[in-house]
């Protein structure tokens, strides 16, 4: 078989791309696929308010923008990974040079893409009538491109709803004019070296000077995009505690502490916030994640969010889970990306003969896309990436039914019956939305860690070498799975807060008529039936493994539920890409059946449809083994002491970096 029709049949046209952009490659026929047949943009949101302005046209018209700035900010990919960002001697913080025009047009053009998940936030801007789903597709463009850039400013819409939910007018009217045009940005700072995961251990504090403001005295640690020359002011969103004789462990408090103290009469004074260094890390280097310390030169003065102190994290909610979907964000954008390199690479790269000519010294030799390993790990790449696609849409596809919802509840002005059939229906909307945020930041990132390790493989030697994309994404996916709550925090939240062990779970039962209704229809398609019962299968191991949590809990055996956490999320993750791939192929299916013998358009369907059908049958059959663990659990719980992990090397005879190992080590 000629291997462009093979590579085409199993993975469609991957990469189209400019010559500035080969860092970055992403497939617009895909972002075409997800968008209009996939997640049935038109059908289900265009026509309706607020969506009723924008048509399929605008959509691909602003596709094209985007894709012509993510090729600028792939330009800088690499360079900007080379250049990093670091502290000056002067205290002050360096990026990469390319950052400021970047920046300028980034803030000029697309500032409003931040507002995804911020209901009808985008109003008044280039934005407004864009469905969130477009802008899922753009900021994967962005991030993909050059996810140290997007840092920046990352946390400045969150930062907003946060103002507009929880501030006082005084701290709206300082704060939110600025931050919405981009002269001010924020970040957010909670960690501390002594508190990562656990943040009863925060330790800055913050004594009243009168009214809402304190003055904060202490450190933070890794704080993305914490302090940089792209705007004229930062403010951070600070967790402190405020200073009491009584030590209490929840008294968290939020203040907003901005680099540079507005004045009355609207100058900007010093504020003493310092950066002591910029850290130097594994990836993201373009970014400056810094160690910042208050109240160290001069007093460092800070809003109390709302003048409410001990309720930073209840106010903190939102501006969370906003962080945990653009984490996932990242993840997806850079395992495509990925992903397509990989494609090419496979088609291009010349290597052996087919397994069973390999002894026939005159046999032709063939790209690797031909050897079935390579078509193995490509095919898990692909079902994965577009899988994780698909369920980070199935969030932003509840809020953009959120934003159509309050838009016509307020067409619908007082007709109570309306309101509350919107109201019971906008619930649903805003719980799905609650479940599946762990869901997706915890698997995203894992999987895009693993994507971009598979990226590496198919590559061979090329893949590790430092002048290619493939390793700086592998270096820069792998902190998704650490910040914003790491992936075992993500897992906890899942089980216990979101599902409450299964007991009695309203997000719970809102998933599963979901997921049955879509079951349902399985008639429709017979020749998927294989691929129906696979699905049913796993859908049952997951309701099995909830009734043994729910067993445990109702027993008390928190600790070993505890254990199982992390695999709980992940079989329920897979069951959800599995319900995506399955509702792929379906499409696929129905688009086979009605294209001619020899269209041009059947390879990409072919290719979904074995894709969908590789996930399947490949990965989510162990999604029944996996559940069963978890009901063997008494015999699977292991609770280990320290010292059953054998002697902790002591200190002294770790071999330091660089240094010679003794001959006993060596
Ligand atoms: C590049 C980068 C950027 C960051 N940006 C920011 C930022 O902008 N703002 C900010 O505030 N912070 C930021 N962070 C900090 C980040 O949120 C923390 O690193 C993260 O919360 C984990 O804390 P830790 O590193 O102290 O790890 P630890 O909390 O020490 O965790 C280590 C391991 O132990 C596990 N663990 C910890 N506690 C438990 C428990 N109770 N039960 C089970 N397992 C547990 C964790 O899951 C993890 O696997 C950033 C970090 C990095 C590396």
């Amino acid at each position: 078989m000629h291997n462009a029709t093979l590579s085409e049949q199993l993975f469609g046209q991957a990469g189209a791309s400019s010559a500035s952009a080969e860092a970055y490659l992403v497939d617009r026929r895909e972002l075409s696929f997800f968008l209009w047949e996939q997640c049935r943009l038109e059908e289900s949101f265009l026509g309706h308010e607020p969506f009723a302005s924008t048509d399929r046209q605008r959509v691909e018209a602003l596709l094209d923008k985007a894709q012509a700035f993510a090729a600028k900010l792939a330009a800088a990919y690499r360079p900007s990974d080379l250049e990093g960002a670091h502290r000056a001697d002067d205290g002050s913080v360096v990026v990469p040079k390319a950052f400021f025009g970047l920046w300028d047009e980034f803030r000029r053009d697309w500032g409003w893409v931040r507002r995804l998940g911020e209901q009808s936030s985008t109003q008044g801007t280039a934005g407004e009538g864009i469905p969130p789903l477009v802008v899922q597709a753009i900021t994967e463009m962005f991030m993909g491109a050059n996810p140290a850039f997007m840092t920046y400013g990352g946390f400045t819409a969150f930062a907003m709803r946060l103002i507009e939910q929880h501030g006082t007018d005084a701290q709206r009217a300082t704060f939110l004019d600025k931050l919405a045009n981009d002269t001010w940005d924020a970040c957010y700072c909670a960690t501390e070296t002594q508190a990562g995961s656990d943040l009863t251990a925060i330790a800055t504090q913050a004594e009243p000077l009168g009214g809402d403001v304190y003055a904060l005295t202490g450190h933070k640690r890794y704080i993305t995009a914490g302090m940089h020359p792209l705007t004229e002011n930062t403010v951070g969103v600070v967790i402190a505690r405020v200073k009491d004789p009584v030590q209490r462990a929840f008294s968290l408090s939020c203040f907003l502490v901005p680099w540079r103290w507005p004045e009355a009469d609207g100058s900007l004074s010093a504020n003493h916030v310092e950066c002591d260094h910029v850290e130097d890390k594994m990836g993201f280097s373009g970014c400056a994640n810094t160690h910042l310390v208050f109240g160290r030169s001069g007093t460092t003065r800070g809003y109390l969010l709302g003048n409410r102190p001990d309720v930073a994290l209840p106010q903190l909610i939102t501006l969370m889970r906003s962080a945990r979907i653009s984490t996932a964000q990242f993840g997806v954008a850079m395992a495509s990306s990925a992903y397509l390199h990989s494609v090419r690479h496979a088609t291009t790269r010349i290597q052996g003969r087919r397994f069973t000519e390999n002894a026939d010294a005159g046999a032709v030799k063939v790209p690797i896309v031909e050897h079935f390993d390579v078509q193995r790990m490509l095919l898990d790449m692909r079902s994965k990436v577009e899988g994780c696609r698909g369920m980070i849409g199935k969030l932003v596809a509840h809020l953009t039914h959120v934003e159509r919802l309050i838009a016509a509840s307020s067409a619908h002005g007082n007709d109570s019956s309306v309101r509350c059939a919107t109201l019971a229906e906008l619930d649903r909307h805003r719980k799905m939305v609650l479940l599946y945020t762990p869901v997706i930041k915890a698997y995203v990132s894992d999987e895009a860690w693993r994507i971009a390790t598979t990226a590496i493989q198919v590559h061979g030697g090329v893949g590790y070498l430092r002048n290619g994309p493939v390793e700086q994404y592998a270096r820069d996916i792998k902190v998704l799975s650490i910040w914003e709550g790491t992936n075992y925090m993500q897992a906890q939240d899942l089980l216990r807060d979101k599902l409450n062990y299964g007991r009695q779970s309203t997000l719970l039962r809102y998933f599963e008529e979901d997921i049955d209704a879509f079951m349902t229809q399985r008639g429709r398609w017979p020749a998927l039936s294989a691929e129906f019962d696979v699905l049913q299968s796993a859908i049952d191991a997951l309701r099995l493994a909830l009734d043994r949590v729910r067993e445990l809990s109702a027993a008390g055996e928190f600790m070993v539920i505890s254990q199982f956490c992390t695999r709980f999320l992940e079989i329920f993750a897979e069951v959800v890409l599995g319900w995506v791939q399955l509702e792929i192929a379906t499409v696929a299916a129905d688009r086979l059946a009605a294209l001619p013998e020899g269209d041009a358009q059947r390879p990409f369907y072919s290719g979904k449809l074995k894709s969908a059908r590789f996930y399947l049958h490949d990965t989510l059959g162990a999604v029944a083994f996996k559940a069963d663990t978890l009901r063997r659990s008494s015999q699977t719980f292991i609770g280990v002491t320290a010292d059953e992990f054998g002697p902790v090397p002591r200190r002294e005879t770790a071999v330091a970096r660089g240094a010679k190992a003794p001959a006993s080590m060596a």
